[in-house]
């Protein structure tokens, strides 16, 4: 069996999504993927991400997984499913602006500062406090917020990983149990790339965001 295949299922097993990573990679290679049954696709720049909605299957669901710059929200808020690197309170704002033109509701994930490293975006916990404390956010009809995301440190020590891992399993369930205690829609954590994907599965990921491993 393909490495694809071998993960998909020990993915299905564990009830954990696979976002296949798709940035860089040709239609072909998709639709290959695609053909095997895998509908979500993850893509990091927007005009990459517009150029394969427009080319591919209408009933791929396509995440957004990278930075995100505010005047580019306006080109895939009328498809977007899951947008994984919300930031600020501002952003949040552009998305539910852009996604109430098209009449949707756009899924959203905080993305939080685990790593040690500078280069890493995200926020930190009192950032995202603010955030949720902000008065806004209750009028906001078009985003709904359904998790959190977070990239551990790009290093060979598995125990830093995990531990930064465990940080993010750790702010997720003070943040369910404080501002989403009844919304069982706020259940995602997204953690795990190619390399490091089976430490945050045993962490508690809910969704791992694999490229190079699957279409390498
Ligand atoms: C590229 C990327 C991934 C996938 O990385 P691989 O190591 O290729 O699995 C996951 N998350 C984000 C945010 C990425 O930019």
């Amino acid at each position: 069996m393909s490495i694809f295949l071998n993960i998909k299922t020990q993915l299905a097993n564990q009830k954990v999504t696979l976002v296949a990573v798709s940035k860089t990679r040709p239609n072909e290679a998709i639709l290959e993927k695609y053909e095997q049954e895998q509908r979500i696709f993850g893509e990091n720049r927007v005009q990459e991400l517009v150029q394969k909605y427009e080319t591919l299957p209408k009933d791929i669901e396509w995440h957004l997984i990278g930075h995100l710059q505010k005047n580019k929200v306006k080109f895939i808020a009328p498809f977007v499913k899951m947008i994984h690197s919300v930031e600020s309170t501002k952003l949040l704002t552009e998305i539910n602006k852009q996604a109430k033109k098209h009449n949707r509701v756009i899924d959203c994930l905080l993305q939080i500062k685990i790593a040690q490293e500078d280069s890493k975006f995200g926020m930190d916990e009192a950032a995202v406090l603010e955030l949720l404390n902000s008065e806004q956010l209750s009028g906001y009809q078009n985003v709904r917020i359904v998790g959190v995301m977070g990239m551990a440190t790009f290093t060979v020590d598995k125990n830093q990983v995990r531990t930064e891992f465990k940080r993010l399993k750790t702010v997720f369930d003070r943040l369910k149990s404080t501002f989403f205690v009844e919304k069982t829609y706020f259940k995602e954590i997204s953690m795990g790339m190619s390399g490091d994907y089976s430490i945050a599965i045993e962490e508690g990921s809910t969704m791992v965001r694999i490229g190079s491993l699957i279409f390498n």
